[in-house]
């Protein structure tokens, strides 16, 4: 089959590599299409990913046409979504529900091959069925709500609450769409990049602005989500936070990024720093949200690009041009 391949540090190409073949709990998901994330570019990078080369790709979506021999939940035609989360069940973390932080934690995609190709294996426990209305192709969009979901389950958002989220990338205006449906009073977006603030102000917004200081709430705001892995965002945001209130590290921010904090204000004015990485128990409730609509998928999928140009989607994708870009075999 023909797949995308990181065969080492900053190099990515197209070839053929052997076809998939499921373990007894497996299935074999022919890809409809697959989106790009920043894992992908840190894994090009050569952060995360254990060893290369690595078949990426774990926001993909398809349909089933090979299942193990001891699979009886889904058959070849249905189609699912696949949460690419892989844990062990066995280590402390695992057993005391935070599988994300599983010690052997791995991921379709990441650890093993994903979805960037023409055929992926997952075990069935991590397909979710997709109902008639939705469109195959879209629910690649799947797995980032999903770590959207798990960032609100973090979050503890009250209702009635004011909302700051730096970065109006596909997370961030994910994020965007979860606050506006929870119940916050108010959802301002920053960003410094105009064509990403249009997007977040044709979704519905407070406000939208380059910097902060053009919104108007100088007591800061109750939520403050870091969707940028950006220090400068990080650094400011961390700053905003009303009392009382508190800071989500949602986006990835590189190994080396460093800011600083104020621990006195964190104690006076009780504040929360936090984080939420990846998924956990969310992707069923995301597939849930997606198929009742909580995202406009031709507002989300800015690009969809044969499977063949994967590179230059990467490429794309890295300059920051463009929304969710999938790649469709
Ligand atoms: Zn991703
Ligand atoms: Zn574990």
């Amino acid at each position: 089959m023909k797949a995308a391949v990181i065969e080492s540090e900053g190099r990515a190409a197209v070839t053929e590599v052997p076809d998939p073949t499921p373990g007894p709990r497996e299935v074999v998901v022919e890809v409809a299409a697959c989106g790009l994330c920043g894992t992908d570019l840190h894994i090009l990078q050569g952060e995360f990913a254990p060893e290369l080369p690595l078949v990426p790709g774990h926001e993909f979506a398809g349909t089933v046409v090979g299942v193990g021999t001891r699979v009886t939940e889904v058959s070849a035609g249905d189609r699912v979504a696949v949460d690419p989360s892989l844990c062990c069940h066995e280590c402390r973390y695992c057993r005391t529900g935070h599988n994300n932080l599983c010690e052997r934690w791995a991921a379709i995609g990441v650890t093993t091959a994903g979805g960037a190709a023409q055929y992926a294996v997952a075990p069935v426990a991590n397909c979710a069925r997709l109902p008639e209305h939705v469109r195959t192709q879209d629910t690649a969009l799947v797995e980032p709500l999903s770590c959207a979901v798990r960032g609100y389950d973090v979050l503890r958002a009250r209702l009635g609450a004011h909302v700051l989220i730096y970065g109006s990338g596909t997370m961030g205006l994910m994020m965007l769409e979860l606050a506006k449906r929870t119940g916050a009073a108010s959802v301002d977006v920053v960003d410094v990049n105009p064509a990403r603030l249009a997007t977040a102000r044709r979704l519905g917004v407070s406000g939208a602005a380059a910097n902060p200081d053009e919104l108007e709430r100088p007591q800061g705001w109750d939520l403050v989500v870091d969707a940028t892995g950006n220090a400068a965002a990080i650094q400011d945001g961390l700053d905003r936070v009303a009392k009382a209130g508190m800071f989500l590290q949602f986006g990835v921010a590189d190994y080396a990024t460093r800011v600083t904090i104020d621990p006195y204000r964190i104690y006076h004015q009780e504040i929360t720093i936090t984080g939420s990485m990846a998924v956990l128990h969310s992707f069923e409730r995301a597939a849930e949200l997606f198929a009742n609509g909580v995202l406009d998928p031709d507002v989300f999928i800015s690009d969809r690009i044969p499977l063949e140009r994967y590179p230059q989607a990467l490429e794309q994708f890295a300059a920051g041009v463009g929304r969710k870009i999938v790649v469709v075999p």
